[in-house]
């Protein structure tokens, strides 16, 4: 019940979906959680049920003003930061013919130039110890339709845990990555129409060796894991899939 008590943690994107989850399970283990998001109602709703241990920062990743505001506020609440959750992101899923220079603009600014600033303007805060856990997918190792733009941006964040973990490691600080299956958070509902959205989850569920989808939750205890426990585990992504990368 108090496994996290004494840390702290930041979590962006953690209003909603995944970054909810995980920001949940430390809030109710006892650590202090910084969560991150764009909108103010959805993050107001997020810390109501977080509790007296989260704290509610609205702050878009794709901006470095935004981030450097960010560290400020991360140094003033919690001083210094045990777990970095950079799973910020947006899915825009699109034939590849079909795909505009905004949306390809807006995807790479918040999935890949977000991520790496996020760290890096985070960094200075972590402890000794740390661990910054950063959400690939599954579509970075195998071939979707219509995820062409999403999947490069995770791949880049796939190459990016490996090269932070080598800049940190000096440091005593942990770089991995998480990488998800299908989780029906409800983002898939905000960048499709609802036909193509039912269309490519089921896709998913079918494609899938356990034929459904994973939970926020399931992803949350993974990330814990790595961002905590992994003490002897740098650079690696861990599948959270279902088996669908691995069967
Ligand atoms: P979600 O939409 O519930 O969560 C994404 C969060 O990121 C939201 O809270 C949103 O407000 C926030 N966000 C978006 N743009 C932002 C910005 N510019 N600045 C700050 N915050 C921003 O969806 P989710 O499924 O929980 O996604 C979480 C992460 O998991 C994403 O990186 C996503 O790509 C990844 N992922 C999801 C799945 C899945 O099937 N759901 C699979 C693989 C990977």
């Amino acid at each position: 019940m108090n496994e996290y008590n004494g840390k702290n943690a930041v979590i962006t994107g953690g209003g909603s979906g995944i970054g909810f989850a995980t920001a949940k399970l430390l809030a109710d283990g006892g650590a202090r959680v910084v969560i991150t998001g764009r909108s103010r109602a959805t993050l107001d709703a997020a810390r109501e049920r977080l509790g007296g241990n989260a704290v509610a920062v609205r702050s878009d990743v794709a901006s470095l003003t935004d981030l450097d505001a960010l560290a400020d506020r991360v140094k003033g609440e919690l001083g210094t930061v045990d777990a970095l959750f950079v799973n910020a992101g947006i899915a825009t899923l699109t034939p590849f013919g079909a795909t505009t220079e905004e949306a390809y603009d807006e995807l790479f600014a918040i999935n890949v130039k977000g991520a790496y600033f996020t760290v890096q303007k985070l960094a200075p805060l972590l402890n000794t110890g740390a661990g910054v856990v950063l959400t690939t997918s599954v579509a970075n190792v195998v071939g979707i339709s219509d995820t062409s733009g999403y999947a490069a941006g995770k791949a880049a964040l796939r190459s990016m845990a490996r090269s932070f973990s080598r800049e940190l490691l000096p440091r005593g600080i942990r770089v991995n990555a998480v990488s998800p299956g299908p989780v029906d958070t409800g983002a898939l509902d905000a960048t499709m129409t609802e036909e193509a959205a039912e269309r490519f989850k089921a896709e998913r569920v079918a494609d899938n060796p356990m034929r459904r989808f994973g939970t926020p939750d399931e992803i949350a205890r993974a990330a814990a894991f790595l961002a905590f426990d992994a003490t002897y585990t740098t650079g690696a992504e861990l599948a959270v899939d279902g088996g669908a990368t691995q069967l």
